[in-house]
Parts: C-alpha cells; structure tokens; sequence
C-alpha cells in the first residue's frame, strides 16, 4: 500500500472521529436545528470520503499485490532463462505479462526468447550472425540453404508434402518433384496487423506433369486454415492436417490438364510471431515462402507468374513480388498490387508503417532493360539512413549486371522489418532486420548477398541435392568481389577466403561435414552454412583460380543467361563451367563438391649441394588425406633474403620438387594467396622433423 493514500485514509478517518466524537457534542449545545443537519451532514460526508479512501487504499493494496505476483513470475522467469529452460521461462513471463498488462520486462524477454528460439530453428544462419565478423548469413530464398535472405533453414524450404501420410507431419520430399506445377499464383490477402490476422484468397492454376491425380497435396502452415476450396469453380473436399494442405476435387485431375484451385484461407491471431519465426504485427509483419504461408508445392518447384493484392489498415505499405500495379484507397484501408508476368519463385510480404525513398538505377554499359528504381521502406526512425542503403544497392545491383547480365525483376525493394535474426532475398526484394538500419557502418557484405540472390536462387532456380551451393555460395561470392572490388582492393577477397576457409574447417570439425553435393537443402547436416556458405564460396574461388579470371567471368554470365528463370542443377553449372573454358572439369567437381574436408599437406624441404655455382632446393609434399586433390598452386621460397615464386602442380600423393637456387633455401611458403582450401600453417621453416599441416 502507498504510504500517502494509507497516511490520507488514517488522517480522513481520524477527523471524522476526532469532530463526531469531541467536537461536535461540546460546541453543538449552542446550535440552530439547521446548523446541527449541517453538521450532521458534514460529518457523513467526511465519512464518506474516508470510506471512498479506504476503499481506494484497499483497491491500491490489491494492485500492490497482483505487481508483486506478476514481479515474483518476472523474477521466475529470469531464473528459468539462467536455466536454459526457456518455455518455462515464457510460461513464467505471459503470466506477469497476463497479471500485469505490458509489464514491459516481461514482453521484452518473451520477444527475446521469441529471437532465440527463431534462431535455434535456423541454426545455421544464427551461427553465421553470431560471428561479429561474418555478415549475418542471408536467407536462403529457395532452397535453402537458410532462412538469412536471412540468412537458411533456415533456409530450408517448405518440405513438400507426402502422400499417404494424412495426419502426420508432411515429410520433406525435395527432390520429388510435386506430381503437378503451379503455372500462375494469385494471392488476395487482407491483413491486419494489429489483430496479427490474415485472411487470403490463393487461386492456384496447377497443370499435371503427366499422371492422373485424384487428390492435390499442398504445403500450407497449419496456422493458415482453409475454409473452403474450389477447383474450377466446383466445391471440392479438403483436410489440412499439420502442414499438408489436401484438396480432393470432384474428378480427378488427368494428365498434361490445367485447373484452377481457389482455396480460401485464415489466419487468426492473438500471436503475432507465426509458426517458424514470421510476424504479423503493427511493428512490422514478415512472411517469406518458407514459413508456408499460402498453399503451394515445395519451394524448390516453385516457378511461376504471380499476383498479390494486400489490403492493410491506412497508414500501412505492403510490398510484394514485381511490379506495383496500383494503389487503391478507402476511408480505412489501403490496396496494393504487386505483380510479375515472370518466373517468380516464391512469394514474400513486408508490411509496415514505412517511409519509402527512391532512387533510379541507370543500366552499366552493354546492359539494356527497362527503367529500374530501387526503393528503400524503412521505419520512419531510420528514415535517414536510406540514402545510403540505395546508394550501395544501386552500385551493387550495377556490379552484377555487369556481371551476370539485366537485373532479372520489375524492382528492388529495401525493406526493414523487426526481430527476424538477419535477412532474406525473396523475388525483387530483400528484407532486412531493422538492426542493420541502427549499425553505423552499412554491412556491405550482408546487403551484396541478399541482393545477389535475385540472380542465384531467385531467378536462376537452383534444383536437386546442392542446390543450396548454387545459391548461397554464388550469392556469397558475388558479395565478396563486390567488396573487394569496391574496397578497390583484391586483398579484401583473399582474406574473406581465408576467414571462410578458417570458419568452415572449425565448424565443420566440430559439428560435422558433408560433401557439398549431397547437401539436401530440406535435411541441413551438421556444419551446413558453413559447408555451403563459406566452403562453397570457396570452391568458386579455386574455381576460378583454376580456369583463370575470363574464363570464370563468362561461366558465370552464361550461367545466369542460360539459367534465367530456369531451373539448373550443379551439373547444369558443371556443363557450362567447362564450356566456357575448354577443359575437362569433372576432376574439379568431384574432389570439391564431393568430398568433404580440404586438402591436408605435409611438406618438408632441404637443400643440396649441386655444382659449386649453384645449389639444389628440394620440397617434398605429402598429401596425407584419403585420395590426392589435384591443384595448381604457388610456392614462395626464401633463400636467404631472396624470395621467388614458383607455380607447381600437386596431383598424387607424395611429390618432390626441385628447384636450383644460389645459397640455402630457409623458408617455404605454400600457396601464399591463399587460394586453396588447406589447413594453416603454410609456412615451413627448416627443421629436422617435417612440419605437418593439416592433418
Ligand atoms: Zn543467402
């Protein structure tokens, strides 16, 4: 209880007393009639008044102790975080939160556990976010590789219904393709941001890929649920068990034959985070493919012309895939429209109370495309920072043109959206967490990957075991010329193979490895980001190392020509690898993506007599893991404060070489680039004993 309103009630009921019991029978002798009803009713009034405080204290005490609970459940719940045991931590928290509404401690370690446990279902891109050096891994758009472009699994798609199973958990089944394909989406979709409900229309044309289906199995969030569902306008059974979404028309769908499936569908509140990490909240709301927010086959068959209409409360923007076709307006709401006649694959929304800049991004030289604006949505607390998000955007979005041809979409959006762990690259659009708005430094390399996606992953549809690689990986590596390239300095992608090649080999021995190859973008194995990130950005490097800089740079751009809006595997990219630059490059793919690990040298050196003018330095290299790796490589050798450089080429087990040199060889450096993905230490020095690198 307050010490005021108890020292106020005391004191009210006290004069009440003090003047009923002492003055009033001393001094009322002498009064009229009236001026005793007068007293009488200032003494009930005075009573009154005092009830009324004692009744305010007693209310106050009651809230005094509802807080103290809700505090008890507060403190509670931060033991429990110390414990680790963070559902009962959240459990603890929504009471305070239920007993004391907006305990605003309460909400902020629910929104914190809310962080971690999105976090912990895409591991692999936290992991990436929790480096400080290491832009947060982007999310993977399609297939995943991880839900950064938010960085993957995170990145992993949305797993693909399996027949036969109603009831259970729809198995991932990536690389089946679905029996039939969307050929067009349409999306009509009312939010409401504050309630955190959706409430859609999908009308879905499907085509058979060449089997009779009786029933149309569709990935769909079991929080999303079907109210109703057509096919070609007729009513048609359905049931929407865990996430597989059945539709059984009234015939069957034959072979090579086209419907339209119109499923009509809700979301309903009051959690504002949905199931995997997505928001629907006045803060801002978030829902990228992977959170399976509209019925559709797996991601990584996803491939077609969309159209969203969102309606927001007024005051809010919606931005979705393609081009906006129109804004329409009432007293309370807003429409937009966004479209594309292209390939899309997959369909993201960002909403929120934004303020949008633009700027026009001219075409490099050689590039010709219609006009391209990028436009950055920020909260309006960050409003001033977009400047300089559009300025780098634009130069990016330059660089790969150059690159790897036309920017493959209508436009770029910039969107800021909160408490997702890091960002994603959907079709003509990238998220970013509202944190990479507060940095003083732009994460340079974290915007270049995400809007490197709208190439590998987005518009070149990456299929098949390792699609991830020609997604992340490629996006990765285009993020990192970038920065070399704007730092004016090819330095800067030395050391970020470097730092890669140190990250992958750590997680992966510590977590476990898998070759690249036989990364299953729905099943992430052990150390996947790493694997797929950084090794395989990697990978590209020696790639280019091997086939030399022209020849890269046209692979890559036949690629994306070849690719756009296509589906392409990593023996599509072999093919074309080897294509471009007139070599056999199967060697290549099987010892990088097929194997796991790197290469693991021993090596020792010593120098010998050979005429009186000159003397012979021998290096001796073993290769200590399972089968030799082919490389071409660069050594330094000192001798005596003369240093030269050497190429050789390592491809068996054990090899020695020999070079003439004048005065003893002291030291040897091993592919002082560091191109290759090898174990530290590259320097040898003489020693009775080898020096081992690797293991
Ligand atoms: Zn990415």
């Amino acid at each position: 209880m307050l010490p005021g309103l108890l020292a106020l009630n005391v004191a009210l009921w006290g004069g009440v007393l003090l003047y009923a019991l002492v003055v009033t029978p001393r001094r009322s002798k002498s009064w009229s009639p009236n001026a005793r009803r007068a007293n009488l009713a200032g003494i009930a009034a005075a009573a009154l008044m005092a009830a009324a405080a004692s009744a305010l204290s007693y209310q106050h005490s009651q809230q005094v102790q509802v807080r103290q609970k809700a505090q008890e459940y507060y403190h509670a719940g931060i033991d429990n975080v110390q414990r680790g045991d963070l559902t009962a931590a959240a459990e603890d928290f929504e009471k305070a939160r239920a007993l004391q509404p907006g305990h605003p401690q309460a909400s902020e370690q629910l929104q914190k556990i809310q962080q971690q446990k999105t976090a912990d279902r895409r591991e692999v891109r936290r992991e990436a976010t929790v480096d400080p050096n290491l832009p947060p891994p982007a999310s993977v758009p399609a297939p995943a590789t991880a839900g950064a472009n938010a960085p993957a699994p995170t990145n992993a798609p949305a797993p693909e219904p399996v027949k036969g199973t109603p009831g259970e958990k729809a198995k991932p089944a990536p690389h089946k393709p679905s029996p039939f394909e969307i050929i067009h989406y349409a999306l009509d979709v009312d939010l409401d941001p504050a309630a955190h409900t959706l409430d859609a229309t999908a009308t879905v044309r499907v085509r058979s890929r060449g089997e009779r289906i009786p029933v149309l199995d569709f990935s769909l969030n079991k929080e999303f649920k079907p109210a109703s569902a057509d096919v070609d306008g007729a009513r048609a059974a359905f049931s929407h068990k865990n996430d597989l979404f059945q539709v059984t028309p009234t015939r069957p769908l034959e072979k090579n034959r086209e419907a339209t499936v119109t499923v009509h569908y809700k979301r309903s509140g009051p959690d504002p985070i949905v199931e995997g990490g997505d928001l629907i909240s006045t803060e801002g709301t978030y829902l990228r493919s992977e959170a399976r927010w509209y019925p559709a086959t797996g991601e990584l068959d996803f491939r077609a012309p969309v159209s969203v209409h969102i309606r927001v409360p007024k005051g809010y923007t919606a931005v979705s895939v393609g081009a906006l076709k129109g804004v329409e307006k009432d007293e309370k709401t807003v429409r937009y429209h966004w479209e594309t006649p292209k390939f899309a694959s997959m369909v993201s929304l960002a909403a929120a109370k934004y303020v949008s800049q633009s700027v026009k991004v001219p075409p490099p030289a050689g590039v010709t495309r219609p006009e391209l604006k990028v436009t950055c949505y920020t909260f309006p607390e960050h409003r001033k920072r977009a400047p300089e998000f559009l300025k780098e955007a634009a130069a990016m979005v330059r660089f790969y043109e150059e690159r790897y041809g036309a920017y493959p979409y209508e436009k770029l959006a910039v969107t800021e959206i909160p408490l997702f762990p890091g960002g994603y690259g959907t079709t003509s659009f990238v998220m970013l967490i509202d944190k990479s708005f507060e940095e003083a430094r732009l994460d340079r390399e974290f915007l270049s990957h995400e809007i490197a996606h709208q190439w590998w992953g987005n518009s070149v549809f990456p299929q098949g075991l390792g699609a991830a690689w020609l997604t992340e990986a490629f996006a990765n590596y285009s993020a990192w010329m970038y920065s070399a390239a704007r730092a004016g300095n090819p330095r800067v992608l030395t050391k970020r193979v470097q730092k890669a090649t140190a990250d992958y080999l750590r997680a992966a021995a510590r977590k476990g490895d898998q070759p690249i190859a036989e990364t299953d973008p729905y099943q992430p194995v052990g150390a996947s980001t790493q694997i797929v990130y950084e090794k395989g950005a990697v990978v590209l490097h020696m790639l280019r190392h091997t086939v030399g800089d022209r020849a890269f740079a046209k692979t890559l751009r036949a690629f994306a020509d070849d690719f756009r809006f296509g589906k392409a595997t990593i023996p599509d990219f072999r093919r074309i690898a080897e294509r471009e630059s007139g070599h056999d490059l199967g060697w290549f793919f099987d010892q990088w993506l097929g194997r796991t690990g790197g290469m693991s040298l021993e090596y020792s050196f010593e120098t010998l007599p050979d005429s009186p003018k000159q003397n012979k330095a021998v290096l001796r290299i073993k290769q200590t893991g399972a089968a030799p790796y082919r490389a071409k490589l660069s050594v330094v050798l000192d001798v005596e404060n003369s240093i030269r450089k050497h190429e050789i080429e390592l491809t068996q087990a054990e090899q020695e070489f020999t070079f003439f040199v004048r005065g003893k060889l002291t030291t040897v450096l091993i592919d002082p680039d560091n191109v290759y993905l090898m174990k530290p230490p590259r320097w040898v020095v003489p020693d009775p004993k080898p020096v081992t690198a690797g293991d």
